[in-house]
């Protein structure tokens, strides 16, 4: 069965391989120093679960006012509950767009957000992460349970393999992801992660230098070794 890439990212080179993605993501050179990421639109992932510490739904909320004051789109799954609801309902109350991706079967008055600026509905899990992620050229995560690190852990490894080139971030609230942290470097430790793809993931507490970090972030200059399979430099 083939894997149906978003059209965007069917074309460009990919080492040996003759396929990578066009990156979604725009490099601008920047006039005092380093070449910057310019970021219009953010995908969020963040749990939907309301029996949570407040400190997380209101960290979702201050995330959602922020990216609406620096006037960034926003793509989620849709959701009302938890942390989505929270992250949405703040960046709306200030003016933000917030664009929600919904599979058909969560379409009900208890799960969707129905006072988004967008709604897209989709027939399937798979087909709501493809579009997310197609329609974003940055990936932040919150907060959450299985979903959360199973959307997280996905765009991580298609930016391991080469498929997209856009920054991924952690919002660590209140030390929240420091365990996947832990699991992460153990790994890397082990042999398990390269070194390269280590950097991949920006990790920040607070929301503005999590942005900040995100948008100075430069991709590492080889990425297609995972395909070619080349050891450790040096
Ligand atoms: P979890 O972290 O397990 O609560 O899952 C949250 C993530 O999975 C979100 O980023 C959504 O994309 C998706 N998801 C899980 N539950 C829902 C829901 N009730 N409504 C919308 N999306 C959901």
């Amino acid at each position: 069965m083939a894997f149906i890439l978003p059209q965007r990212w069917r074309t460009g080179r990919f080492g040996p391989h003759g396929t990578i993605a066009a990156w979604p993501g725009k490099l601008l050179p920047d006039a005092d120093g380093p070449t910057r990421v310019t970021l219009t639109t953010l995908c969020v992932f963040c749990g939907s679960s309301d029996s949570v510490d407040p400190a997380y739904l209101a960290a979702a909320a201050d995330l959602g006012r922020l990216l609406a004051e620096r006037e960034l789109s926003i793509v989620y799954g849709g959701g009302r509950t938890g942390l989505m609801g929270a992250l949405a309902q703040a960046a709306l109350a200030k003016g933000g767009r917030v664009v929600g991706v919904l599979p058909r079967f969560f379409d009900t008055p208890a799960l969707a957000e129905r006072s988004l600026s967008e709604l897209e509905l989709v027939d399937s899990m798979h087909e709501r992460k493809a579009r997310m992620a197609e329609l974003a050229d940055g990936f932040i995560a919150l907060p959450g349970g299985f979903g959360t690190f199973e959307e997280l852990f996905e765009i991580l490894t298609w930016a391991q393999i080469g498929l997209h080139q856009s920054p991924i971030g952690v919002l660590n609230v209140q030390g929240y992801f420091d365990p996947l942290i832990e699991l992460i470097e153990h790994a890397a430790a082990q042999g398990f992660i390269y070194g390269e793809h280590r950097q991949l993931l920006q990790i920040e507490s607070e929301p503005g230098a999590l942005l900040e970090r995100m948008t100075a972030y430069q991709p590492a200059g080889d990425l297609a070794r995972w395909v070619d399979r080349r050891s450790e430099p040096g």
